[in-house]
C-alpha cells in the first residue's frame, strides 16, 4: 500500500517544515493520525496538548469499530503477566489521573474487579493468576467462600473462592473517544478513508484519500483492523468477534454489586493464564459489570468465525445463563440490547506500538485485543511523547512493531 511519488507542488512547504523538524528534533508541526478510535484519538489529545496541528483522518466517524462495540474494563486483573500486565498498570493510573485532573471525571467510575471461581480448577487457576498480580503490585485480595458471600451478598452459592482487585475501573469506549476528540482541537475528517501512502524521501510524507493526497511532518497509522491493509499485515492481525447485553436499569441490584464481575473462565479465554485442554472455538469468558447508569453491562464472547457484526441467540442465551448463574438476581432484570463488535488481536498476543521499521516520521498502534480501552489514552500519550522526540514513559520494546515488519515497509 505505498506508493512513491513525487508531490504536488503546494506541498513543498510541508515538506521545508519536515525537514526542519528532523534538523531540531523539535515536536513536528503537523500530523495525520489514520484511525479515529481510542487510540487515534488520544495520540490526537496528546499531539495536540504538544501544540502539534492534527488531522484525524477517519474511514467512517469516530469510534465506529472496536472502541464503540466494548465492554470497557480499565483493568489490570485480566492481563497476562508480564508487559501486558505492568503496561495495563500504568493504563489504569493514568485513567486515575485524567479523572482527578478533570478530564475524564464524569466518565471514568472506580471500582474492584472480582474473578470468581466456579470450580476447582478455577480455584488453582485463580491462585496462580493472583500470585502474578501480587508480584506486579497490585491489591489482589483473597476471598474464601465465607469471606466472599459476606462482601458480595448477591453471589450465588455456586461462587467457591474470589480474588478482589482493587483499584480497577470502567470507561465506556464511546464516550472516551469523543471526550480526546473534542478536548485535541483536531480537524477531524470524517468519510475519510486512506487507501494509500506517499513517499518521498524515505518518509512517509503524506496519505491518499478519495478526497485527495494530504501531507503532514509524521504519520499515525491508529487504524484498528484497517491497519492490517495498510501495512500489508493480513497474516499478523486477526479480527476476534465479542458478543456483549446490556441490561435495564436496575439500581437496587446494582448498588449491591461492590464490582465488577470476570469469571475464572474469562482468564482462559483471554489466555491470561493456560488451563487444561484446547481452548473452545467460541470462548465465552463471563463479565458483568454495573455501569454508572444502574444498568448492567455483561459479556461476553471471543470467536474467531463468524459474521461480524451481527449477534446470535446461542452466543446471547449462554451469557445470560452464565450470569444469572452467578448473579441470580438478574433473572429478574430485562436485557435491553445486544451488541457485537471485533477486536484486532495481534498473532503473539501483543500489540505493535512504535516507529514503522525504516521510517523516521512514521508509527503504527493498533492490535490491542481487548485491552485497547485500557490502554488506548496510555499509548496515545507514549506515542506522543515519541512523536516529540521525548523519552517515552514506559518501555515498547516487547510491542515494536518491527518483529514482523522488519524488511516489509523499509524501501
Ligand atoms: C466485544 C468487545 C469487548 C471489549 N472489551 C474491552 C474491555 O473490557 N477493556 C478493554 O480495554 N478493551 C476492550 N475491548 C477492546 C477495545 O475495544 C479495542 O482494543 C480498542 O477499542 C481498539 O482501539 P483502536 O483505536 O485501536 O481501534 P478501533 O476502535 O477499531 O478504531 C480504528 C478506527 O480506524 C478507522 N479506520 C480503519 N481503517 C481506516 C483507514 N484506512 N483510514 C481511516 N480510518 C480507518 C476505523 O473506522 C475505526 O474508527 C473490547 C472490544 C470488543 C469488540
Amino acid at each position: 500500500m505505498y506508493r512513491r511519488d513525487t508531490l504536488p507542488a503546494t506541498n513543498i512547504h510541508l515538506m521545508k517544515s519536515i525537514r526542519l523538524h528532523e534538523i531540531s528534533g523539535s515536536p513536528p508541526s503537523t500530523a495525520i493520525v489514520i484511525g479515529s478510535g481510542i487510540v487515534g484519538a488520544a495520540t490526537a489529545y496528546y499531539l495536540g496538548k504538544r501544540g502539534v496541528a492534527v488531522h484525524l483522518l477517519e474511514a467512517t466517524a469516530p469510534a465506529a469499530e472496536a472502541s464503540g462495540a466494548a465492554d470497557g474494563a480499565v483493568s489490570v486483573a485480566s492481563k497476562r503477566p508480564g508487559t501486558m500486565m505492568t503496561a495495563a498498570l500504568r493504563g489504569v493510573a493514568l485513567y486515575r489521573d485524567l479523572a482527578r485532573d478533570g478530564l475524564l471525571a464524569d466518565l471514568y467510575k472506580t471500582r474492584s474487579t472480582f474473578i470468581i471461581a466456579a470450580s476447582q480448577a478455577e480455584c488453582e487457576l485463580l491462585e496462580k493468576h493472583r500470585e502474578a498480580l501480587l508480584d506486579a503490585g497490585v491489591k489482589a485480595v483473597a476471598l474464601s467462600r465465607q469471606a466472599l458471600q459476606k462482601r458480595f451478598q448477591v453471589l450465588s452459592p455456586n461462587a467457591l473462592m474470589g480474588v478482589e482487585v482493587h483499584d480497577e475501573g470502567h470507561a465506556i469506549g464511546y464516550e472516551i473517544v469523543h471526550r480526546l476528540v473534542k478536548a485535541s482541537g483536531a480537524f477531524v475528517h470524517r468519510d475519510t478513508p486512506v487507501r494509500e501512502f506517499v513517499e518521498a524521501g524515505g518518509r512517509v510524507a503524506g496519505v491518499v484519500t478519495p478526497k485527495g493526497v494530504m501531507t503532514a511532518d509524521a504519520m499515525v497509522i491508529a487504524a484498528g483492523g484497517g491497519s492490517a491493509n495498510l501495512l500489508n499485515l493480513d497474516n499478523v492481525l486477526i479480527p476476534r468477534k465479542g458478543q456483549l447485553l446490556v441490561t435495564e436499569r436496575a439500581p437496587a441490584l446494582n448498588r449491591a454489586m461492590p464490582g465488577a464481575i470476570m469469571s475464572g473462565r474469562y482468564l482462559l479465554s483471554k489466555g491470561s493464564q493456560k488451563g487444561t485442554g484446547a481452548l473452545p472455538s467460541r470462548g465465552l469468558g463471563l463479565v458483568i459489570d454495573p455501569l454508572r447508569t444502574g444498568q448492567f453491562l455483561i459479556g461476553g464472547t471471543r470467536e474467531d468465525f463468524g459474521d461480524r457484526q451481527t449477534n446470535d441467540i446461542d452466543a446471547v442465551r449462554r451469557i445470560l445463563l452464565a450470569a444469572v448463574d452467578l448473579v441470580p438476581g438478574l433473572a429478574d432484570v430485562r436485557l435491553l440490547r445486544s451488541f457485537a463488535g471485533v477486536r484486532t488481536a495481534v498473532i503473539d498476543g501483543l500489540p505493535l506500538i512504535g516507529r514503522l521499521p525504516g521510517r523516521e516520521n512514521a508509527y503504527v498502534a493498533t492490535g490491542f485485543e481487548g485491552d485497547g480501552i485500557c490502554l488506548g489514552p496510555l499509548t496515545g500519550k507514549t506515542i506522543a511523547q515519541m512523536i516529540c522526540g521525548e523519552t517515552p514513559e514506559f518501555d515498547l520494546s516487547d510491542f515494536d512493531p518491527a518483529r514482523f515488519m522488519a524488511g516489509k515497509v523499509a524501501a
